[in-house]
């Protein structure tokens, strides 16, 4: 039996990088997922027919995390399919970086909506039903510029910050209905997201990380499956760091 039987997870952004990772290691643990993707249909169908194929119960809908209206027709639509939702992570997100003196509005806007109001729009229809089967655990993916802010990403660790207050908001709002909310912040991590960082900027960050590497996606997902799980049923309205000690 895995970690995770028995539960239904709904995971934005599971198409690549770390949301695919947590995708691949929810449905090891035993979970049904539903999962979203917004522009890369061909590899979330992949990953969905992969895990089919090994035995997964497995689920991937197009979603805009950043659309209010579309989050409840996905809840919706999971709920039809899969009766209940039992853990919700919000990891879809989006770089704009720029310096503040060249920051566009609409680059402030853009990251604002698809990085902070997914987490309210998803969070705020999945709470019902969560509520409704008194229990349910929330993970939402914040980052470590969102604790101490980086030079370039004023927008993006706005919103990773602003993850962090509503997740400790929520936590005290809801833990009463024994639904419990949590945020990751990883630190660098390999995927398409870090792969537009220059050499001279990784070899910046790698001189000041204790574990001396950039972290696996893989290393998220282990995290999220603890949260995910009866493992973490004490743990609530915490932010637990995934970055090599970066942030110490
Ligand atoms: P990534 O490789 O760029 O993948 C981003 C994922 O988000 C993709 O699956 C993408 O789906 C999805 N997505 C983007 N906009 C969306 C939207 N509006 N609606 C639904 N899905 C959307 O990024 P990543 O590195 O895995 O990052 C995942 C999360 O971890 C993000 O929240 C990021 O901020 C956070 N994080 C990453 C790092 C890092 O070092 N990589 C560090 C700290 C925090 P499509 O391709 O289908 O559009």
């Amino acid at each position: 039996m895995g970690l995770l039987t028995g539960k239904v997870a709904l995971i934005t952004g599971g198409s690549r990088g770390i949301g695919a990772a947590i995708v691949r290691r929810f449905a090891a643990e035993g979970a049904a997922v539903a999962f979203t993707y917004l522009s890369s249909p061909e590899k979330a169908e992949a990953l969905a027919s992969e895990l089919r194929e090994s035995g997964a119960t497995i689920k991937a809908y197009k979603s805009d995390a950043s659309s209010f209206d579309e989050a409840e027709v996905l809840v919706q639509s999971v709920i039809t399919d899969f009766e209940r939702i039992d853990i919700l992570i919000n990891n879809a997100g989006i770089t704009r970086d720029n310096l503040m003196l060249r920051m566009t509005e609409d680059q402030w806007d853009e990251v604002l909506r698809v990085d902070l109001k997914s987490v309210f729009n998803l969070t705020k229809h999945a709470l019902k039903p969560m509520i409704r089967n008194r229990g349910g655990s929330i993970i939402n993916i914040s980052s470590v510029v969102g604790v101490f802010g980086n030079a370039g990403q004023a927008n993006y660790s706005a919103a990773k910050a602003g993850i962090l207050g509503f997740t400790k908001s929520v936590a005290k709002e809801i833990g009463s209905r024994n639904v419990r909310c949590n945020a990751i912040a990883p630190g660098f991590i390999e995927t398409d997201m870090t792969h537009e960082l220059s050499d001279q900027n990784k070899e910046l960050f790698l001189s000041g990380i204790p574990l001396k590497r950039l972290g696996q996606a893989d290393e998220v997902a282990s995290v999220c499956a603890f949260l995910g799980s009866d493992l973490s049923a004490y743990v609530t309205g915490q932010t637990l760091s995934v970055c090599g000690g970066l942030n110490t």
